[in-house]
């Protein structure tokens, strides 16, 4: 049966239809957390870097959520540009503050990104505290997913697919085919070490506000090139995945990379150092537990009914909940 498991995900995930994305894609989000590893001090690599697999490919585990739980969606964005212009003043960076001046039930409805990353990083400080192999382990390749996302522009603004613009697909154009195409050849991953945050707050707001400032370009750098491309140019059946799709050409998504000036590449890397540093923070924070010892354990039986249960609702193919992307 278990043999089972993994060819049944795989065959399905090459039969989705073209509509579903994820944030970052499965392709980039992997390669995110598994670069953050080396960034890491010794002290840590000696838990980390023999979880590698399961960091990386867990990290996807909050986007499979969002077609179980209907709650999820808003853990992966903020439409920012809903509280006012840049830099957004009017919105309390404080969850209290912006609770007491807009409501929880509105927050919720425009995202909370920023938010659900400071408390994932203070369950995963408990985890270290708590020396618990599987809460770390699940908790490090999450947090990872929230940063990665936060570091998305279109993850950052309610035109979040293109979808005001008659650019619709923008979404995973930018994070999935874009990276999908070059990171491997051209993309640079050494990045040096993981620092300690003084306040993780403060910093992953900077981020989103980066974020929030370079979606415009995102969105108007495509409209320019689709004005200069044919459509017969512009989309093209190529290779993904082992399969032959309509997609952006490759000839367009090299053009836009090039006009973005490195931006992708920038964010990828901005967020592998920001999870590096963000697991390290946490592990500072709860008083440098030895992690050794942590090494050679194993997942609990519930952990591993946990993911599965998480991969047969997500390949019951069904909707995602909330937004789409
Ligand atoms: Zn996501």
């Amino acid at each position: 049966m278990k043999r089972v498991v993994p060819i049944l995900f795989f065959t399905v995930l090459f039969l989705l239809p073209a509509h579903r994305s994820y944030c970052w894609g499965f392709y980039a989000h992997q390669k995110i957390n598994y670069y953050a590893v080396f960034l890491l001090p010794p002290e840590m690599l000696v838990l980390y870097k023999p979880n590698i697999a399961f960091l990386s490919e867990h990290a996807t585990d909050p986007d499979k959520r969002r077609y179980a739980v209907p709650g999820e969606g808003a853990r992966h964005y903020i439409d920012i540009d809903h509280y006012g212009p840049y830099p957004y003043n009017t919105l309390p960076r404080k969850w209290k503050d912006a609770v007491a001046k807009y409501g929880e039930d509105s927050l919720l409805a425009y995202g909370v990104v920023p938010w659900n990353i400071e408390g994932m990083l203070s369950r995963l400080t408990n985890a270290f505290k708590e020396k618990d192999f599987g809460k770390i382990m699940k908790t490090s390749a999450e947090l990872g997913h929230y940063i990665a996302d936060a570091h998305v522009p279109l993850h950052t603004n309610s035109n979040h697919n293109g979808q005001f613009t008659n650019q619709r697909g923008i979404h995973a154009f930018w994070e999935s085919r874009v990276p999908e195409l070059l990171a491997e050849k051209e993309f640079d991953f050494f990045i040096g070490r993981a620092q300690y945050i003084q306040n993780p707050g403060d910093f992953i707001w900077k981020r989103v506000l980066e974020s929030a400032k370079a979606a415009d370009s995102v969105l108007s750098f495509e409209r320019i090139l689709t004005r200069k491309f044919r459509e017969d140019k512009k989309y093209a059946f190529e290779e993904r995945n082992g399969k032959m799709i309509r997609q952006y050409s490759s000839a367009f998504t090299i053009v836009y990379n090039n006009m973005l000036n490195g931006m992708i590449e920038r964010r990828m890397r901005q967020s592998v150092f920001c999870i590096a540093s963000f697991w390290y923070t946490a592990w500072v924070n709860a008083g440098q537990p030895g992690l050794k010892e942590l090494a050679n354990k194993h997942f609990s039986e519930s952990d591993i009914k946990e993911f599965e249960q998480l991969n047969n609702d997500w390949n019951k193919g069904g909707k995602m909940m909330g937004r789409e992307e």
